[in-house]
């Protein structure tokens, strides 16, 4: 049989691993994990370069798992990233990758949670660690975290990694791992900070892949509209005539972002804001809903722009410019994923006219500005989210997983299969979406119903 050379079988993947990978849908490699996996998984450092949502994630959680011993509780793998919402985010993805086998242990250990929880939970053993910086020091400073046994280290975001902290910071968190390890680096950009952070952590003959065009994301339409009165009125109007399902609104400050939400509900539009005003949990139900559906426009600052694995969002909307067109790359990656035509719409006002320019410079395209007057004037609109959440007062420490609930919804409530969206299991708690006009009646049922045996707290989140 000839194989096809993007099939995952063609690296050398464990049985269980490649019949997982078939589960999860993942049919064929991505060019960074085509181009990058050989090297990867015969343990040679790595550099990878390629755009967000490229799935260079699952290239190094399968280095990682193709290596683990199973049998050793000691962490044997480090991801660093950059902010809490990206530890969550890989954690999750690599415990989907590692479900082949029930005993692989992946521990999130970032801020916003007590220390004392990752005490406990790093007692009990973990194989891979995710985590910040920050929270990682600390427990490496009162020994609760050891990482003598670890074989491979990686440094997600690199270049986020050394914005929200130091070089130094990350050699020092390196210097409690063995030498003799496996090293991989990976980037959507690679601004000069990340040679000296690759010189000074990894073999001189660590491979290297760039996947290209990742500045041109060919299948997002960019259009830039400048603004000459409010930009309230531009913003409306673009909601009105686009009608996106769901869009990402960002704003350069957080005071912004409270005004522009606050603009949206009063128009009747459900709109939440996420910046690091936010607690870590209300920032995590937050993404919730908006991935969810139950929330239909998100206004953010950056934190929402990096990384985060926000998917299907209609329209990513620049309501400030950002001041740097590698930020303008991250957020505008939000749109478009896994092939789809995504939209980006971005509003600028004269004095933006440079940076405006220098985005077109990045991209190496023209970008194309538009008159607000091409555009049907703003009929209000209710643009209403099709979904609500509810959550329920248990989660992984309960044995729930995503099955228990949706089996709860349906055999039990007896909702149809496609009245209910999204489910997330949480440590203590999880959530799931519900249509509209079953929410009350889902609340009622498994409110008075069991899960898993036992009663759990049901209400709207
Ligand atoms: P990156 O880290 O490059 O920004 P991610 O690792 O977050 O990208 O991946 C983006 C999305 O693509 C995730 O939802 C992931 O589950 C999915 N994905 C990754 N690899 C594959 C694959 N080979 N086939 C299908 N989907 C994939
Ligand atoms: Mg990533």
């Amino acid at each position: 049989m000839i194989e096809k050379t993007k099939d995952f079988k063609s690296v050398g993947l464990s049985k269980e691993i490649l019949d997982n990978l078939k589960f999860l849908g993942y049919l064929e490699m991505t060019p960074i994990q085509e181009k990058g996996l050989p090297f990867i998984l015969s343990n040679r450092d790595f550099i990878g370069q390629a755009n967000t949502g490229s799935g260079k994630t699952a290239a190094f959680a399968l280095g990682i798992l193709n290596k683990l011993d199973v049998t050793n509780q000691n962490p044997q793998a480090l991801v660093l990233v950059p902010t809490r919402e990206l530890a969550k985010q890989v954690t999750n993805e690599i415990r989907r990758l590692a479900r082949f086998t029930s005993n692989i242990k992946v521990l999130t250990i970032s801020g916003g949670s007590e220390e004392r929880h990752d005490v406990k939970s790093l007692k009990q053993g973990a194989h891979i660690i995710v985590g910040t910086s920050g929270r990682i020091t600390k427990l490496l400073q009162t020994g609760a975290l050891i990482l003598s046994a670890v074989k491979v280290l990686v440094l997600d975001e690199a270049d986020r990694l050394l914005e929200v902290g130091s070089l130094a910071e990350i050699k020092h968190i390196a210097s409690f791992t063995p030498k003799k390890r496996q090293t991989m680096l990976f980037s959507a950009t690679f601004p000069n900070g990340i040679k000296s952070l690759s010189s000074s952590l990894m073999e001189e003959d660590a491979a290297q892949v760039t996947i290209d065009s990742q500045h041109r994301n060919t299948t997002t339409k960019q259009l830039f509209f400048k603004v000459e009165g409010e930009k309230n009125d531009v913003l409306l109007r673009l909601l009105g005539h686009y009608r996106p399902e769901s869009a990402l609104i960002f704003c350069n400050t957080r005071e912004i972002c409270n005004k522009v939400a606050a603009l949206l509900r009063s128009n009747k539009m459900d709109a939440l804001q996420l910046h690091s005003d936010f607690e870590q949990q209300e920032r995590t139900l937050i993404l919730i809903k908006f991935e969810n559906k139950s929330c239909r426009f998100l206004v953010a600052t950056d934190l929402a722009s990096r990384g985060l694995d926000v998917k299907d969002v209609g329209a990513v909307i620049n309501y400030d410019l950002p001041n740097d067109p590698e930020l303008y790359v991250h957020r505008i990656g939000r749109t478009g994923r896994a092939g789809q035509e995504g939209l980006a719409l971005s509003l600028y006002i004269n004095k933006e006219f440079e940076i405006l320019k220098l985005i077109g410079e990045y991209l190496t395209v023209d970008c194309l500005t538009m008159e607000i007057n091409q555009l049907e004037k703003f009929k209000p609109v209710i643009l209403r989210p099709s979904m609500s959440t509810i959550y329920i007062s248990g989660g992984r420490k309960d044995n729930i997983r995503p099955g228990d609930i949706l089996g709860a919804l349906t055999k039990d409530a007896g909702l149809k299969g496609d009245e209910v969206g999204k489910i997330n299991i949480l440590e203590v708690n999880s959530y799931a979406a519900i249509v509209n006009d079953k929410v009350e009646h889902a609340i009622e049922r498994l409110s008075a119903g069991k899960i898993k045996g036992k009663k759990f707290k049901v209400g709207k989140a």
